[in-house]
């Protein structure tokens, strides 16, 4: 049958018209199924199990713009979030995450204070300026700057009197000052003996500012410049070879005081608003609440209380998979939907707890819903490829929360570590048993998965494993916001806002793909092959 009349017109279709076998010629163009049609099909679907039909290019994927909401008032030039996880998120993580236009949401699995001077430390950064260097006093010895080398692989550190950062500088140790030392003698000889003393350093004030001090550091040609304070004591340092390296980030996220953004979790105890009080003293801008199941009484009334007490603070609320978990929360006052469950690649929820959904359905039918009320859907979990960010968002999501796409890079806690010859990083879920015994976590990874109980027995629904090393988010994420532009490019969309539009209109088209076809999708028939990806 053709199905089509207009486009009986066409070329094509009038030299098919003469054809007399034309009639069982299907020339409707519009092909494949709109999200909504391919997503009632029935099975849960996910990512994998179904791929975006290709449009038309008339522009550059430069020209893609990929601004989209966190919130119903914060907006991201990029729309990247990493997930509250203890090896995923502390402020390094969320520095880079927001430098990179996207957002860092530090963990709670720590005690309050800690978590707000993770928070604090984001909100004080300055691009350039070191402000946790590494610090020794006048008494250590040359064995103890040798460590630092072995550790850190640099030994140019700032001298103060209690070895702390705050404290009165008082000279430095470069390698110049321990380079002809005997190597007998490293036990002995204390700092002061060595150092460059105060008097003959190049120093910067505090409130200097970067180009400034770049100035001075290029003049003076040392290697490291330390800031000092009106008392002379150290705030900060800057070493030349980060200002070498240093970019600059046009499209990082920042407040209206043109400081980063950061968010952080929290769970729903009644403990949970001390810690929140020391979160927005710390100056915290989104705050997400962290619960695997969070369509409950206690998540609505710590919205509720939220919202009365702090109308500024925005709230991430969640995680939810269905239409009627999100609409409890989206009534309660939630400023964005956290979407996913069971579908994280440490997670075991699905397995253990036999709830959950399969994610590119979760993420549709939520961001369907919500998107009536204005409010945006976070796709949290199962990301493992730019294709699925894509996929995540033209499902209707407005950002992707990352877990292990981001674990392993430079900016995750913890240290590296080898296994075979691989670099690898910890990776955890923080419903793994060994996330929940941390020790000063206070219980509040225990409080995602146990609502408001400390039961006495744990119940893991998450893993603890190992993630390859991934060097910096820094050159991590813009490979991921250039794959994206590439992605929008092919579907023939010059913006995020665009795609979820056309999704909503049914203007993007959608095939399930089979077994065999999502195997035809990826590498095959070679002996072997190298992944590089960027
Ligand atoms: P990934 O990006 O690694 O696939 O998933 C990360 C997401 O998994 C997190 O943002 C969080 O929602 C979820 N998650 C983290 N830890 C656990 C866990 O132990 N169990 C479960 N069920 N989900 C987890």
């Amino acid at each position: 049958m053709v199905k089509n009349e207009k486009n009986h017109s066409n070329n094509m279709g009038d030299q098919n018209h003469n054809n007399s076998n034309n009639s069982a010629v299907d020339l409707d163009l519009e092909d494949g199924f709109s999200a909504e049609d391919m997503i009632n099909k029935g099975s849960g679907l996910t990512y994998n199990d179904f791929i975006i039909l290709p449009g038309y290019i008339d522009f550059p994927p430069s020209e893609v713009d990929l601004s989209s909401k966190l919130t119903k008032k914060i907006t991201l030039k990029a729309p990247f979030v990493s997930s509250p996880m203890d090896t995923v998120t502390e402020a390094d993580m969320a520095i880079a995450m927001a430098l990179c236009g996207g957002i860092g949401i530090i963990h709670h699995n720590c005690l309050p204070s800690y978590q707000a001077n993770e928070v604090s430390k984001v909100k004080k950064y300055k691009h350039g300026f070191i402000h946790d260097p590494v610090v020794l006093c006048p008494s250590n010895t040359v064995s103890d700057v040798l460590k630092v080398k072995k550790e850190h692989g640099f030994c140019g550190i700032p001298i103060t009197e209690n070895g702390k950062m705050g404290g009165r500088l008082v000279g430095m140790v470069t390698s110049r000052d321990i380079d002809f030392l005997d190597d007998d003698d490293f036990e002995n000889i204390k700092l002061e003996q060595i150092m460059t003393k105060l008097e003959s350093l190049v120093t910067a004030q505090s409130g200097v500012t970067l180009s400034d001090a770049n100035h001075i550091l290029e003049k003076s040609k040392k290697g490291k410049l330390p800031i000092v304070n009106a008392q002379g004591n150290l705030i900060a340092l800057m070493a030349r070879t980060d200002l070498k390296k240093a970019k600059s980030y046009p499209i990082a996220s920042k407040d209206d005081n043109k400081q980063l953004i950061v968010g952080a979790a929290l769970g729903t105890r009644e403990e949970d608003k001390v810690r929140l009080a020391a979160l927005v003293q710390a100056g915290v801008d989104v705050v997400v609440l962290d619960s695997s199941q969070g369509n409950s009484s206690y998540q609505i009334e710590m919205i509720k209380f939220i919202k009365s007490t702090y109308p500024n603070l925005q709230v991430i609320a969640g995680n939810v998979v269905t239409k009627k978990q999100a609409k409890n929360l989206i009534e309660a006052g939630a400023d964005a939907l956290r979407v996913g469950m069971g579908s994280g690649s440490i997670c075991i929820t699905q397995e253990v707890m036999a709830v959950g959904r399969p994610q590119a359905t979760a993420v549709f039918k939520v961001s369907q819903y919500a998107n009536h009320f204005g409010v945006p859907v976070i796709a949290d979990g199962g990301i493992q490829s730019i294709g699925h960010i894509t996929k995540a968002l033209a499902l209707g999501a407005s950002t992707v929360m990352m877990g292990s796409l981001l674990a392993g890079t430079s900016e995750a806690p913890g240290e590296y570590f080898f296994s075979d010859g691989v670099r690898l990083k910890k990776y955890r879920g923080m419903g793994s048993i060994e996330a929940m015994d941390r020790k000063d976590a206070m219980g509040s990874a225990m409080n995602r998965y146990f609502h408001n109980e400390v039961d006495k027995l744990k119940v893991a629904q998450g893993v603890s494993g190992s993630i390859v090393d991934k060097g910096s988010v820094l050159r991590f994420v813009p490979y991921l916001q250039c794959g994206i532009k590439h992605g929008c490019q092919d579907i023939g969309v010059k913006s995020l806002n665009g795609l979820r539009e056309w999704m909503y209109e049914g203007k993007l088209r959608f095939e399930i793909r089979t077994h065999s076809a999502q195997a035809e999708g990826n590498v095959h028939s070679l002996f072997s092959y190298e992944k590089r990806l960027f």
